[in-house]
């Protein structure tokens, strides 16, 4: 038996980034992987500019309050205003440039005006409501590291420096299939005996989430040949083929057996709750990984193993989920043989709640959770006690 630890550990061991860049516009940029790291060619903001709409002055022109200046000029975003006349000051908005010879903005909630003086009410200090040339970004900085997942904040960054398009790696490939002869595809009726694919629908998404490139295969039936075929097939195409069931040790489990006959299998229990054995295989040039069919635990090792694995075949530097300390609000007695992972909610007052059915074919304690408290081996929780918090926001991003 292998400890979570040691099971992503020996996971991404076998994780090899690909290689192959393309470049594509900013705009299709969400969710893919930097190729190289971005340098500014500009300095962001370009010029001191205000951070306020009000008044720019020199503040060696305003020794009290209640002193009055003529207005010389007025500068809105987008203009550029002249060297400051002393004695004057300049109405100016937002985003302006300050003009030379300025060297703080009062706002305008702190003057007055007659019309056509502005009468300053309150003493600037230097530097006031300025925001500095450069206190962003210097021209020549890197803005952005290799191996960086291009989200909303990174798009944003890119464009302030004027950058239209990136080089990425190559999409990944995920191939997946679900095993099981009990399986429906929703829009169909059940019959006696038989369960909707829902794992189709969880691993999908999560692969989707994660910005690979996916290959649904659909329901695959237990027997060898089908398993075999669709095996051969998804590596065929895929740089990673992902499922779901077949892979515990009943006579209907054809997962492991398939992988072993195509390519090398390795099989791996791993000491955790919930969570069977996990398989990772290589069959021709693709990775295989097997999960267990239910689907709290197809969904809980997808993201704690499957996830960190492609994330590190996608190329991207960070790929490990972070935990945080919260408090229990929820007491658990009894100590497990395995480290266990709770579906868990934060309250309002903080702390964690655990939902009332941990069970691994609950899915409704996934779609109702915010996260997983992690339980080491023999972990007893009282209320008010310090525990391990995995936010689900670490996890399906
Ligand atoms: P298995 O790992 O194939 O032995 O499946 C374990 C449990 O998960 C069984 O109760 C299956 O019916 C259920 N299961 C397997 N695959 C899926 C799926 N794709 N969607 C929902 N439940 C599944
Ligand atoms: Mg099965």
């Amino acid at each position: 038996m292998l400890s979570a630890t040691e099971l992503l550990d020996a996971l991404l061991e076998r994780a090899h980034a690909v290689s192959e860049t393309e470049t594509v516009a900013l705009t299709a940029a969400l969710g893919r992987v930097l190729a190289a790291p971005q340098i500014s060619a500009i300095t962001v903001p370009p010029l001191d500019n205000s951070a306020m709409d009000g008044y720019a002055v020199r503040v060696a022109d305003v020794l009290r309050a209640g002193v009055r200046l003529p207005v010389s000029q007025r500068i809105q975003a987008g203009e550029v205003g002249v060297a400051l006349a002393p004695g004057s000051a300049a109405r100016i908005f937002t985003g302006a440039p300050v003009p030379p010879g300025a060297d703080a903005v009062l706002m305008q909630e702190d003057c007055g005006t007659d019309g056509v003086d502005v009468v300053i009410n309150k003493l600037p200090w230097s530097g006031e409501n300025i925001r500095r040339a450069g206190e962003d970004i210097q021209a020549g900085a890197q803005i952005l590291a290799a191996g960086t997942r291009i989200g909303a904040a990174e798009m944003g960054l890119a464009a302030s420096v004027g950058l239209a398009e990136l080089p990425v790696l190559r999409r990944l490939k995920v191939a997946c299939f679900f095993t099981g002869d009990e399986l429906v595809t929703p829009g169909r009726a059940l019959q006696p005996g038989q369960i909707y694919n829902s794992n189709r629908y969880t691993l999908t998404g999560l692969v989707n989430g994660l910005g690979c490139e996916l290959i649904d295969l659909g329901i695959v039936p237990d027997t060898l040949e089908a398993t075999e075929t669709a095996l051969k097939g998804a590596a065929g195409i895929a740089d990673v083929v992902v499922t779901s069931g077949g892979v515990s040790v009943g006579e209907a489990d054809y997962v492991k057996a398939a992988v072993e006959k195509l390519g090398a299998v390795k099989m791996w229990k791993v000491a955790m709750k919930p969570g069977k054995p996990i398989v990772y295989g290589r069959v021709g040039q693709a990775d295989f990984i097997g999960l267990p069919g239910n689907p709290v635990s197809a969904f809980v090792t997808f993201c704690l193993f499957v996830r960190p694995f492609l994330l590190k075949r996608m190329g991207a530097t960070r790929v490990l989920y972070r935990a945080f300390p919260v408090q229990a609000g929820f007491a658990w007695k009894k100590a497990g043989a395995r480290r266990e992972f709770l579906r868990a909610q934060i309250q309002p007052d903080g702390r964690a709640a655990i939902y009332r059915n941990q069970s691994s074919g609950v899915l409704t304690s996934c779609a109702w959770s915010d996260g997983m408290v992690d339980l080491d081996v023999g972990q007893t929780v009282q209320p008010g006690d310090w525990v391990r918090f995995i936010p689900l926001a670490e996890l399906l991003s």
